[in-house]
């Protein structure tokens, strides 16, 4: 056979240059779809085995598609250069779409020519397979071209190349010709199944990188395996005594991110077959499984490596945010500063930016660095146990200036004594218990009144500074929300 295409499994399906019905519709939901973009959206094997689906569905009456134009059921037919094409169930000339035209004469001439020639190979595979199961005593009533009726209630009669019993399988061998068309692969296979017996395609030949149209049709429709009786193969069955048969089969490999074939061929005995009667299938390798699995392996090693660099992402972030944190306390700290300098709000300015890119910046066009130094202040107070940068001597002092100035300050420096285990030095030198007596007075407003309530870009900023000690629970703390106040 001359110029022969062969497309890889996984490769996207082709339409022809210029289809007739360039529109199908799904009578079911009413949506019309475009013939070139639907038939590239899958895969080459699945064109393959959704183009069996319509047949099937056709002859049921249970049309999946319909011309856009004329309504007529359509089925998936294949160029000789396996592109994707429309065809209309039957042809009464009433749509201007034409898909099927009768064959011409010299299309019969060598169609018979083609059958005659392969009569002769047809009749030598059904000898090469008889020998072969022979030689397996398993194997019981081997015969050829036995009429075989359809049981009680089913109606149809086949006459399958060979039939042959095992104890556990009732089996019909037909050999595979190129003039074999979808339409009867599909039938046998609904009339084997009805009769609670498997049909085996055994092909004379195969070669994964030459495939005829009838090769995928069996192959796609039998999970990507076929099998090849030749003289190879039965004279190792004759040998082992057991009937051996060839197969080939795809085997999905990894490939870096990707799944891609491989092909095997090799001789199988009948013992490694898996016979699936419901889905009419002979395996000995279960390719669609295979496939899931590395698909499944495929998606987990993806999400491990998202997680991995999700990881490093953070690592990465935290590391920049220890940096800038550091650099702010230092700056707010600097015991040089002349907070009146101008280039020193010129830094700051700078250095806002970066809080801000990080999200921790102030709100306004001008961010004040008064109120990012009484944070920092209020922080290292509450560190130190003392007041740092507040013009107090005690800890009290400290304490009554923030009820009466700051008592937005209150609940982040409570939270932060507790972390930082200063709290009993607020205590220590509330000599007359005049702070404790006001702070126990408002406790309970604490939660509740808005003036005890943080601006929110301080809130955060105070809590990036603090490494999270100036909310009760850090970070994102299931029981507390983002400002670590509802839990309070
Ligand atoms: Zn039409």
């Amino acid at each position: 056979m001359i110029g022969n295409t062969t497309v890889d499994p996984l490769a996207w399906a082709e339409p022809v240059t210029k289809p007739e019905i360039d529109t199908v519709r799904n009578p079911r939901t009413g949506h019309v779809l475009n013939v070139r973009r639907l038939i590239r959206a899958f895969r080459y094997e699945h064109a393959i085995l959704l183009r069996q689906k319509l047949k099937a569905l056709i002859k049921r009456d249970g049309a999946r598609l319909v011309c856009a134009t004329c309504g007529v059921p359509v089925y998936l037919a294949c160029s000789t250069t396996k592109r994707f094409f429309f065809r209309h169930r039957h042809e009464d000339g009433s749509c201007p779409a034409v898909t099927r035209t009768g064959l011409s004469e010299a299309d019969i001439r060598a169609m018979k020519y083609r059958g005659a020639q392969e009569s002769a190979a047809h009749r030598r595979i059904k000898e090469l397979l008889l020998r072969s199961l022979s030689a397996d005593p398993r194997f019981k009533d081997v015969v050829q071209e036995k009429t075989w009726k359809a049981s009680e209630g089913l109606t149809g009669l086949r006459r399958p190349d060979v039939s042959a019993w095992t104890d556990t399988d009732r089996l019909a061998f037909e050999v595979q010709l190129s003039t074999t068309f979808m339409d009867v692969v599909l039938s046998r296979k609904e009339f084997y199944r009805a009769e609670r017996a498997t049909l085996v395609w055994v092909l004379p030949n195969f070669h994964p990188s030459y495939r005829r149209m009838t090769d995928d049709d069996i192959l796609f429709g039998n999970n990507s395996n076929v099998f090849v009786v030749d003289e190879r193969s039965a004279a190792a069955s004759e040998a082992a005594g057991t009937f051996i048969m060839t197969c080939w089969y795809r085997k999905p490999i990894r490939q870096g991110d990707e799944i891609v074939d491989e092909w095997i061929e090799r001789q199988v005995c009948w013992d490694e077959v898996t016979v699936d009667v419901d889905r009419q299938t002979i395996v000995a390798f279960d390719y669609r499984l295979a496939a899931a699995r590395l698909g499944e392996e495929l998606r987990a090693a993806r999400s491990e490596w998202l997680a991995t660099a999700e990881a490093a992402a953070k690592l990465a972030r935290e590391d920049q945010e220890d940096v800038l944190r550091e650099e702010v306390l230092r700056f707010v700290l600097d015991p040089s500063r002349d907070d009146d300098h101008l280039p020193r709000y010129h830094a700051w300015a700078l250095l806002h930016d970066r809080l801000r890119s990080m999200g921790y910046g102030l709100d306004g066009e001008y961010p004040d660095l008064l109120t990012a130094t009484r944070i920092v202040h209020l922080i290292e107070s509450a560190r130190a146990g003392t007041p740092v940068g507040f013009r107090y001597k005690s800890f009290a002092e400290l304490g009554h200036h923030l009820i009466h100035q700051h008592p937005e300050l209150l609940l982040a420096f409570g939270h932060m004594l507790r972390r930082f285990g200063t709290r009993d030095a607020l205590y220590r030198d509330d000599r007359t218990g005049k702070l404790r007596a006001k702070l126990d007075a408002m406790r309970s407003d604490l939660l509740q009144d808005p003036k005890y309530r943080m601006p929110e870009d301080q809130e955060r900023l105070c809590a990036f500074l603090s490494l999270g000690g100036s909310r009760k629970a850090w970070p994102n703390n299931d029981n507390t929300d983002q400002s670590g106040r509802a839990a309070a």
